[in-house]
């Protein structure tokens, strides 16, 4: 099988974060840098099915130079080999943007799954996954917490409100990962060590045939207007007594004022 994974460098989610004084940026206190953490399901997938069905598992990101950090902590799990789409012109995509690029990225290869994250950390679209499939014209199974391969085709379940929904889709196909699906694993020293030595494939704008008016600013679709902090939480409040008269309070303001019941 040869298995792309999707996987967006971002801060580490410890990251914190506050608005910048202009209300149209962010300002964050510290500087690390990880795999989006619901593409480490991703890359434990594509790995996991490798080991059962042979072939070979290609990490792909867009980003910038330092993306590679995570490309080689993909590789240092497993991933034989590794793409970077790079370019000034990318700088600032939105999901659609973002999508179209992948999408280009992986038209002219051969693959039988590509698997995403639900979601990447920090733009929170849950978009790119399913419009890279829809671009690409396959399947997509999406929020996937179990994922079974027979003669090239899926079966997958994933998570729906109060429940599961069981899928069956052919090959070649898209799938986004959620958390349950598996359990990422840590790159042995090994593995670290052979991720050095690894290929990335660089891939400019020019590569793939887009130029400002087809990728960048010009070409987003949705802008992002500002950032707003969440509402203060209103104060607690502490009831005091004796416990049958704290219960008896306690049970009056959930009727009356929060109206639980
Ligand atoms: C002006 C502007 C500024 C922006 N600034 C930021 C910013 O500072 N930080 C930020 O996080 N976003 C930023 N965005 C949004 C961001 O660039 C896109 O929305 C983004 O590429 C999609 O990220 P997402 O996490 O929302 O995607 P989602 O749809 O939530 O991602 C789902 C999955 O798609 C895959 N995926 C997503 N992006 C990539 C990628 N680049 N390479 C490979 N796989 C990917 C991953 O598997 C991921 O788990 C900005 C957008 C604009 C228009």
């Amino acid at each position: 099988m040869k298995i792309y994974v999707l996987i967006k460098h971002v801060r580490d989610t410890e990251t914190r974060v506050k608005i910048g004084p202009d209300g149209g940026s962010l300002e964050f206190l510290g500087d690390n840098w990880v795999i989006s953490p619901y593409d480490e399901f991703a890359v434990e997938e594509g790995l996991k099915l490798k080991e059962k069905f042979g072939g070979e598992v290609v990490a792909l990101t867009m980003g910038g130079e330092d993306s590679t950090k995570s490309l080689r902590q993909a590789m240092a799990m497993g991933a034989d080999s590794a793409v970077l789409i790079s370019d000034p012109l990318f700088g600032d995509l939105d999901a659609l943007s973002t999508a179209k690029v992948i999408a280009k990225a992986l038209s002219s290869e051969q693959f039988d799954l590509v698997l995403a994250g639900k979601q990447g950390v920090g733009g929170d679209s849950q978009a790119v996954g399913s419009m890279v499939a829809a671009i690409l014209g396959i399947p997509v199974a999406a929020v996937v917490t179990s994922l079974e391969i027979e003669n090239n085709s899926a079966k997958a379940k994933r998570e729906i409100e109060g429940g599961l929904e069981l899928l069956s889709f052919p090959l070649p196909a898209l799938v986004t990962c959620q958390k349950g699906l598996n359990e990422p694993r840590y790159p042995s020293l090994k593995g670290i060590m052979a991720a050095k030595k690894k290929e990335v494939k660089t891939l400019t704008a020019k590569d793939l045939g887009f130029d400002e008016n087809s990728a960048g600013p010009k070409a987003n679709k949705v802008v992002s207007r500002g950032y707003a902090a969440p509402p203060p939480r209103p104060q607690g409040r502490v009831i005091e007594g004796e416990p049958a008269a704290q219960a008896k309070e306690l049970v009056k303001l959930l009727h009356e004022e929060a109206k639980v019941f």
